[in-house]
C-alpha cells in the first residue's frame, strides 16, 4: 500500500543548498518512490526557493504564524511534490538560509525555524484538507521542532508518527529558556521529556525526544554519539534511545555524479577510460594556478571548519609539497583557515592553490581530474565527498570516523592481498595521522597498476541510493504500521 510521508528540511538540491543535508534531502523522493513511498517535501521560502519553484498555488493560509501572515503553497511544475512555507518576513531576505550577508546567523533563527516546524506539524496532522501525512520526516535542528509539536500540541487531524534525522549533532538550536513561552509549546514540554536541556530550549533534543525513530547517516556515527566525545551533550538520550536509533547510510545521487555523463566536466570518462581524467586534471591545475606535472594532485571540497580538519592540512602542507605532491582546495567557512590557505599558496607558489567560495560546477571538475581527495575530519556523519570520490576514481584519504569508516575500505597490506581496498584510512586526526596517510598514498600512486586497481574498485562500489531508500521505506512502513 503507498504510503505519504513528509520530508521537513531546510535545504535541498537543486533549490537551496548549503552542504551534504541538501543533496540528502533532494535525492530522498526519488529512492523511496520505487518502494510504493511518496514523498512530499517542505522547505521554507527563501528567496532562491521561491523563485525556483516557478508557479505554486496556494493549500493554506495563516493570518498569524508567529507574528507574521504566511501561506503553505505548493509547487505546481514539480517532478515530486513540493511545498514551501511562503513568509516573506521570515524567509524573504538576501544572504544564507541561516545567515545575513555578512555571514552572523538572524538574531530570529529560533522564530524562524519554529514557525516553519509549526507549519510543518499543522500539515502532518491534516491541516490541508486532502493531504493526509502517515510520517513526517524531520531533518537536523531546523525541522526538529515538527515532531515536538506532534507530540505535545497536535493540529486539528490524525497526527502523523515522526522520524528525526541527525545529520549532525554539532547543530542542535540552542536558545535562551526565555523563548520557550513564545513556541506555543503546554507547560508539559517545558521539560527533560521534551525541549529543556540545561535549562535551555535545545531544538534537536526537543525532537529526539520526540520522535517515534531517529536515524542518522551512518551505522559508525549511530554508536559514536553515544558517547560523550562525539554526542555534544545529547549523548544520554541517544544511548537511552537504544534500538530506536540506527544508521542509515547516505547514497549519492548518480543521476548528478557520474563521470560518464558529467558536463561540468573536460572530459567524461569510464572505469575504462581512466586516461581521460588527465584532462581534466590540466583544466583544475590551470584554474588553480599550479603548475603541470604528473605527480599527485590532492584536492579538497569542504567548508573550512575545525570539524573538517583544516587546520591540520595547514600543518602539513610541507610535508605535502616536500613529497611532490600538490594541492587544491575549494572552500569557505573560518576566516582564519582562509587565511592559513591563502598563505600556504604565498610559500608554495605552483604547489598549492586555493578557491575560497561555494563552486558546485569546479566541485565535479575536481573529483574528475583530482587523484586523491583528503577528508580528516574529526568527526563525520556520513560525507559526501569521500562518495562522490569514490565514485570519480578519485582516490579519498579519510578519516577512520563516522561514515568515512563505514565507507571507505583502507588499503592495508590484507585489503591490499584481497583486492578490496578502496582509499586510505587514518587515525588520529594530527600532524602525523594525516602525514603518514599521506606518505602511503603517494607510495600507492607511485605503483601504478595497484592505484589503477584502488581507482577501479572504488568506482564499481554501489553508493547508489537503492539501499538506503529501501531502509528508509521499511523504517516508515514499521512505524507507521503498514508493512
Ligand atoms: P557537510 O554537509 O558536513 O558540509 P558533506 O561531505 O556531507 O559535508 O557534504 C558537503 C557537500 O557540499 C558535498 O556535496 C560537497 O561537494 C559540497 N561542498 C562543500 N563545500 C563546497 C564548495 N566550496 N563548493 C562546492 N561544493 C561544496
Amino acid at each position: 500500500m503507498s504510503l505519504s510521508v513528509l520530508s521537513v528540511a531546510s535545504e535541498a538540491v537543486p533549490l537551496i543548498k548549503t552542504g551534504g543535508l541538501a543533496d540528502v534531502v533532494g535525492a530522498l523522493p526519488a529512492a523511496v518512490a520505487p518502494h510504493d513511498v511518496q514523498m512530499t517535501t517542505f522547505l521554507p521560502g527563501y528567496p532562491a526557493v521561491m523563485m525556483a519553484a516557478g508557479k505554486v498555488r496556494q493549500v493554506h493560509c495563516y493570518d498569524d504564524l508567529f507574528g507574521h501572515s504566511a501561506r503553505i503553497v505548493k509547487v505546481v511544475d514539480a517532478k515530486f511534490s513540493m511545498l514551501i512555507l511562503d513568509c516573506p518576513d521570515l524567509f524573504g531576505r538576501d544572504g544564507g538560509p541561516y545567515s545575513a550577508p555578512s555571514g552572523t546567523d538572524w538574531d530570529d533563527n529560533w522564530r524562524r525555524f519554529a514557525a516553519f516546524a509549526r507549519a510543518a506539524a499543522d500539515l502532518a496532522s491534516g491541516v490541508v484538507k486532502g493531504q493526509h501525512f502517515e510520517i513526517l520526516h524531520a531533518h537536523d535542528w531546523q525541522s526538529a521542532l515538527a515532531p515536538a509539536y506532534l507530540r505535545f500540541a497536535p493540529g486539528p487531524g490524525l497526527a502523523a508518527k515522526a522520524v528525526m534525522t541527525i545529520h549532525n549533532i554539532a547543530f542542535q538550536g540552542h536558545y535562551p529558556a526565555k523563548i520557550f513561552k513564545e513556541l506555543g509549546l503546554p507547560k508539559s514540554a517545558w521539560s527533560v521529556e521534551g525541549v529543556m536541556h540545561h535549562d535551555e530550549v535545545s531544538y534537536l533534543k526537543g525532537g529526539m525526544e520526540s520522535a517515534h525513530a531517529i536515524t542518522t547517516v551512518s551505522p559508525s556515527y549511530a554508536a559514536e554519539i553515544r558517547s560523550s566525545e562525539f554526542g555534544m551533550g545529547l549523548e544520554g538520550i541517544v544511548f537511552a534511545r537504544g534500538d530506536d536509533v540506527k544508521g542509515i547510510v547516505n547514497g549519492i545521487d548518480t543521476a548528478v555524479w557520474h563521470p560518464s555523463n558529467d558536463k561540468n566536466l573536460s572530459a567524461t570518462y569510464t572505469a575504462r577510460t581512466l586516461g581521460r581524467r588527465a584532462i581534466n586534471k590540466r583544466a583544475i591545475e590551470s584554474t588553480f594556478g599550479l603548475d603541470q606535472d604528473d605527480g599527485p594532485l590532492f584536492i579538497i571540497v569542504s567548508r573550512l571548519a575545525w570539524q573538517k580538519g583544516i587546520d591540520v592540512v595547514l600543518e602539513v602542507i610541507d610535508h605535502l609539497v616536500g613529497n611532490g605532491c600538490r594541492l587544491a582546495v575549494l572552500g569557505s567557512g573560518d576566516a582564519e583557515l582562509e587565511a592559513g590557505l591563502h598563505e600556504a599558496v604565498t610559500r608554495h607558489p605552483g604547489r598549492v592553490g586555493v578557491h575560497i567560495g561555494y563552486d558546485e560546477a569546479l566541485s565535479h571538475l575536481m573529483q574528475g581530474g583530482g587523484d586523491a581527495i583528503l577528508v580528516p575530519s574529526r568527526f563525520e556523519p556520513c560525507g559526501l565527498t569521500q562518495l562522490y570520490a569514490l565514485a570519480y576514481g578519485c582516490v579519498p584519504v579519510v578519516a577512520r570516523t563516522g561514515g568515512l569508516a563505514d565507507t571507505v575500505i583502507d588499503a592495508n597490506v590484507a585489503a591490499l592481498a584481497d583486492g578490496v581496498a578502496t582509499g586510505v584510512q587514518f587515525a588520529p586526526v594530527s600532524y602525523n595521522g594525516l602525514a603518514h596517510a599521506i606518505t602511503r598514498t603517494v607510495q600507492l600512486y607511485r605503483d601504478p597498476e595497484t592505484w589503477r586497481a584502488i581507482q577501479k574498485r572504488g568506482m564499481k562500489a554501489d553508493f547508489s541510493w537503492a539501499r538506503s531508500g529501501e531502509a528508509y521505506a521499511e523504517l516508515y512502513r514499521k512505524l507507521a504500521g503498514n508493512k
